[in-house]
């Protein structure tokens, strides 16, 4: 099948509401382009450079920032992206609203949540949730507009396990009133997973190699 036959299936079965990402990540800007003209506006990316060198390439996008954000890399996403859905912690915080306050452009962010507790994963504990929030609410350039996880990998039952509980802290957030943070958009689901991930809340997906195939690694 093809990224365009892959596209309509999905599609078929979403609701209008539902946010769909097309994650990139690794694939040619030709095959971007068979996704744009079957109407996708948003694509993941999950390393700056990359995202960097398709951005001149392909105009009307919205860009989404998936991966694992290094600091010194902030500045080159500076009003290129629309969301970056990885912040997850203090030190990336600071860092982000420096270099957005520099050139007077707002950053619009999801709280990336280590649902899962991995080590081998990004996003922040809940422990420590609290404390970042603080911090979000003496910014003056990061807007907080929701929750994204990547959940471990399990049964059905694990998988809905984590994505109640993610939407349990999302509607939890969505009723309070703080400063800077709005639950807009809870991102979370994948291509093997998506359709969990909806039924339990979410609203906004990421899905690569069920959009494109299978992704090969090449050694640079
Ligand atoms: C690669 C990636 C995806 C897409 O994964 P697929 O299994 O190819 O759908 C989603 N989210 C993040 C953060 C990713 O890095």
């Amino acid at each position: 099948m093809s990224i365009s036959d892959h596209i309509k299936d999905i599609k078929n079965e979403l609701s209008q509401d539902i946010i769909l990402i097309a994650v990139s990540k690794t694939r040619s800007v030709s095959e971007m382009q068979e996704a744009y003209e079957c109407g996708i506006r948003d694509f993941g990316e999950n390393k700056v450079q990359e995202l960097i060198t398709k951005y001149d390439k392909l105009p009307n996008i919205r860009w989404h920032f998936i991966g694992n954000l290094q600091k010194n890399k902030v500045k080159y996403l500076v009003d290129k992206v629309y969301l970056i859905h990885s912040l997850d912690s203090i030190r990336l915080l600071k860092e982000i609203e420096k270099q957005y306050k520099k050139k007077d452009k707002i950053a619009q962010v999801l709280i990336e949540i280590n649902i899962g507790e991995e080590t081998s994963k990004g996003g922040i504990i809940l422990s420590e949730l609290q404390e970042l929030i603080n911090a979000v609410e003496i910014c003056s350039n990061v807007k907080v507009k929701g929750l994204m996880a990547i959940i471990p990998k399990g049964s059905e039952e694990e998988c809905r396990y984590y994505f109640k509980s993610m939407k349990s802290i999302w509607d939890r957030l969505s009723n309070e009133s703080y400063k800077n943070i709005e639950m807009k958009y809870l991102s979370m689901g994948m291509t093997n997973d998506y359709k969990l991930a909806i039924e339990e809340g979410a609203n906004t997906i990421r899905i690569g190699e069920g959009i494109f195939g299978k992704r090969i690694y090449r050694r640079e």
